[in-house]
């Protein structure tokens, strides 16, 4: 390269250097001529030396040099004879490898052109051959040229477009040189790869005809020598299109290719992958395009696979009844469900509410099977039955005789009424001094239940849970009141359950207990359930036994759910895991829309509705987080409840589990303080919410709950006693210590761990224990406190189910100012 400055470079004569302009700062620029010396050639002087080949000899030798010849001439003289030399042998090998390529071309074309007269698109495919022909005239030259010009060969031969006899180079022009300058820089790259233009061209080096596209192509032949139909006869299908269809689901249905799906789609203009979704109408559009038929079906057609199937009376057979016991609070109903079982249910339950729905059998003396069910003041019940689930076939409703019909007792009363279910009242603490059963029958006069000892049609039986008096009779009157009812159902069909209660278990996974309600339930069925669906990995009676199938009115723990489902939601055995999880999915899908529907209106239309009518009533806003479904219920009731007409709670969201991110993140924008009932926030959780100052609360009794948001509610809240959290530790082993029982090697993560304080031990976030310690140890010493950091030992006092990578919580009660938003 030499700095022209725009003088002429020096050269020979048809040498012309390309320009190349240089931009430097300041707009400065400065052209450079580029002169490639290998390009350059010359006319060889007449009768002048014959060259020795390619190459041949040190061209620059100055020792071989005629006197009066400067070195610029000497070099320039040898070259001209080595480019003559060259070109003689570069054109004939360009010639040959022409006239080789044009032979194979005009073969190719002919069986090409061939072939392609059977295609239907005849006209369009010989305007292409065309183009090809034209292409590959060209690409064979080019094709020469690179041979020729291989790297490893001194002295490049080139090729000659123009096929006139070996022109001297004088004449060889400058667009020929141009090109064929271009020409060996892209073909030297090129060689052996594919490019677009010969891709698309269809041309060799590119795709090859697959096996399979050279026997169709036979095929049609043979068919159109045969005389037969070339195109395959159609086969027009029905589609059904739901209101919206993945592409490649699309063409599964109409049978066609995906790849000519896409394609359709994007020639009218719907940019999209094989994996997108798009709308019935646009579907629509492509089923007819494609000459199908369209059925439109709705989503909620996949449905259709789990339709209630009516049962033949032939197939059905007796069924145990499922019994509710409501009624007002301590009023008895756990301690009568224990006499009955004849068992004692777990100790301890805080604030007398049923926290935990559990469903049990029991065999009468008489041999007769009954489920009882065990619900939660009466949430349970209403929003089962709000999810379509009736379980309950009659319900026995708890007044205790030394107490009157109290609040709850009418509401179980309007329950049993709403959901026409026959009633047994069991009068109960007849046991008690005060007791006054005919007082209780008068007083269920005025709420229209009139007992049989009243001449009315209601079964009336005076019990004792404590004593276990009456509980026979109780039992003869649920059996009689059965066989009134002739309950059946059809042992031998796919399972129809509800869920009583559902709990994302430790260990185990999503646990749902679900009474069975037609045909029977067995392990490895597949199911869907609510939003969730499975296969039963394994089904655990009310015993804790596992057993391998469940009947009609039985209870089982159900394990094997992909997610926690909802009390209430119906389970249904499906044929195949991909109809459950299609179900699922759809249900998921239309349960998110409906929430999107209730959100958009509560914003626009409502929000502005309330505003107006809400001028003077304050909303408590709240959030709300439980360790079961059942206790999450019982507490929105109870907050539902809450409120008159200057104030009322609003439960923003309640959910199961411990309390995370999205819930604080939730309560922050709304301004709601969280309770979390036996559950606790989790780290991350806990950070935020400090930092946002989002208020949480933990209870582990309903009614202090309750009781905290009525004097919230009212503005009433007092100075109280409140606990705060001073430590956590996470539990690394447990040791067995004779005379001490389970001691837990610790770490306390955060705070300090006080031998004084109270203390909770957490799984997963969810309140295991609460209780006081019974011993904190530093290295064998009982020690009174222990820092952030540090190992110490700990033990409960009079708990013993302690595992590793539980946390212990330690807390401190102190009289603090109520701060409930
Ligand atoms: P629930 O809230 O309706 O489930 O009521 P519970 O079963 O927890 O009972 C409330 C209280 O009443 C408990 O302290 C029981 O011991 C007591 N209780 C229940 N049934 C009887 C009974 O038949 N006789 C007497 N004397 N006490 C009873």
């Amino acid at each position: 390269m030499s700095d022209s400055d725009g003088r002429k470079t020096l050269g020979l004569g048809g040498s012309r250097p390309s320009n190349v302009k240089q931009s430097f700062s300041h707009g400065r620029t400065k052209n450079v001529v580029v002169e490639t010396k290998r390009k350059r050639v010359v006319v060889p002087k007449p009768g002048g030396q014959k060259p020795t080949g390619p190459g041949a000899g040190p061209v620059g030798d100055p020792s071989k040099r005629p006197a009066g010849i400067t070195d610029a001439e000497m070099e320039r003289r040898l070259k001209a004879v080595q480019a003559a030399k060259a070109r003689e042998v570069e054109e004939a090998a360009a010639r040959a490898a022409e006239e080789k390529a044009r032979a194979e071309d005009r073969e190719r074309r002919r069986a090409e052109i061939e072939a392609k007269e059977q295609e239907d698109r005849e006209r369009e495919e010989s305007l292409k051959a065309k183009a090809e022909e034209e292409e590959r005239a060209k690409q064979e030259a080019v094709a020469a040229a690179q041979a020729a010009a291989a790297p490893s060969e001194p002295v490049a031969a080139r090729p000659t477009p123009n096929k006139a006899a070996p022109a001297p180079a004088a004449r060889k022009t400058e667009r020929d040189r141009e090109e064929t300058n271009k020409k060996n820089r892209t073909d030297d790259r090129r060689s052996g790869k594919l490019t677009v233009n010969q891709a698309l061209a269809g041309r060799e080096g590119g795709r090859q005809r697959s096996m399979a596209q050279m026997k169709r192509k036979q095929e049609r032949a043979r068919q159109k020598a045969m005389g037969g139909t070339v195109e395959r006869e159609k086969i027009i299908r029905n589609v059904n299109l739901p209101p919206a269809i993945v592409v490649s689901e699309l063409a599964a249905r109409m049978a066609e290719k995906t790849g000519a799906v896409v394609k359709a789609l994007m020639t009218n203009g719907m940019m999209v992958t094989q994996n997108e979704t798009i709308d019935a109408d646009t579907a629509e559009l492509i089923i007819e395009e494609f000459g199908h038929k369209v059925v439109r079906v709705s989503d909620a057609d996949v449905e259709d696979v789990i339709k209630e199937i009516k049962d033949d009376p032939k197939d059905l057979k007796p069924r145990p009844p499922v019994i509710t016991i409501m009624g007002h609070v301590d009023h008895g109903k756990t301690s009568l469900l224990d006499a009955i079982r004849n068992a004692k249910v777990v100790a301890g339950e805080a604030g007398g509410i049923t926290q935990h729905i559990g469903a049990y059998q029991v065999t009468t003396d008489g041999g007769q099977v009954l489920s009882f069910l065990d619900t939660p003041g009466h949430a349970a019940f209403t929003s089962m039955r709000s999810r379509g689930a009736q379980v309950t076939d009659i319900v026995v409703l708890v007044v205790a005789a030394d107490d009157a019909v109290m609040p709850q007792t009418i509401e179980a009363i309007a329950h049993a009424k709403a959901a026409n279910v026959p009633m047994i009242v069991a009068i109960n603490k007849i046991d008690k001094p005060a007791a006054n059963a005919d007082k209780v029958r008068t007083d269920l006069l005025q709420h229209e239940v009139i007992v049989e000892k009243m001449s009315g049609e209601v079964q009336d039986v005076e019990v004792s849970a404590t004593t276990g008096q009456g509980l026979d009779q109780l039992l003869e009157a649920i059996a009689l009141q059965a066989e009134l009812l002739e309950l059946k159902a059809n042992p031998d069909r796919a399972a129809v359950g509800a869920v009583i209660e559902a709990q994302l278990d430790v260990g185990r996974g999503p646990v749902a207990t679900v009474l069975v309600q037609n045909g029977t339930l067995r392990q490895g069925d597949i199911f869907v359930v609510g939003e969730q669906y499975g296969k039963v990995r394994a089904l655990i009676d009310d015993q804790g036994n596992r057993v391998k199938e469940a009947g009609p009115s039985v209870p089982v723990e159900v394990l094997g759910l992909n997610g926690t489902p909802e009390a209430g939601d119906v389970l249904n055995v499906t044929d195949t895991e991909a109809q459950a999880r299609e179900i699922a999915d759809y249900r998921e899908k239309a349960a998110k829309d409906k929430r999107a529907a209730a959100g958009a209106a509560t914003t626009l239309e409502q929000l502005m509705a309330n505003a107006k009518a809400d001028e003077d009533v304050s909303e408590l806003p709240i959030l709300v987080k439980a360790d079961v479904q059942g206790s999450a219920e019982a507490i929105v009731q109870a907050m539902e409840k809450i409120g008159n007409d200057e104030v009322r709670v609003r439960v923003l969201h309640s959910g199961v589990g411990a309390i995370t991110e999205t819930d604080v993140g939730l309560a922050e924008a709304s301004g709601a303080p969280i309770m979390g009932f036996n559950v606790r926030a989790n780290a991350s959780a806990r950070n935020t919410a400090n930092q946002k100052g989002v208020e949480i609360r933990y209870y582990s009794v309903i009614y202090d709950l309750v009781d905290d948001v009525k004097a919230a509610a009212s503005g009433l809240l007092s100075n109280e006693i409140k606990e705060n959290f001073i430590g956590y530790a996470n539990i690394k082993e447990v040791f067995k210590v004779t005379g001490v029982g389970k001691v837990a090697g610790c770490l306390v993560t955060e705070g300090v761990a006080r031998r004084s304080a109270g203390v909770r031990l957490l799984r997963d976030n969810v309140v295991i224990h609460e209780g006081t310690l019974k011993t904190l140890k530093r290295f064998k010493d009982e020690v009174p406190e222990v820092q952030s950091g540090q190992e110490c030992g700990m033990a409960f006092e009079n708990y013993d189910d302690i595992r590793p990578d539980d946390v212990i919580e330690i807390f401190e009660r102190e009289e603090v100012t109520r701060t409930l938003s």
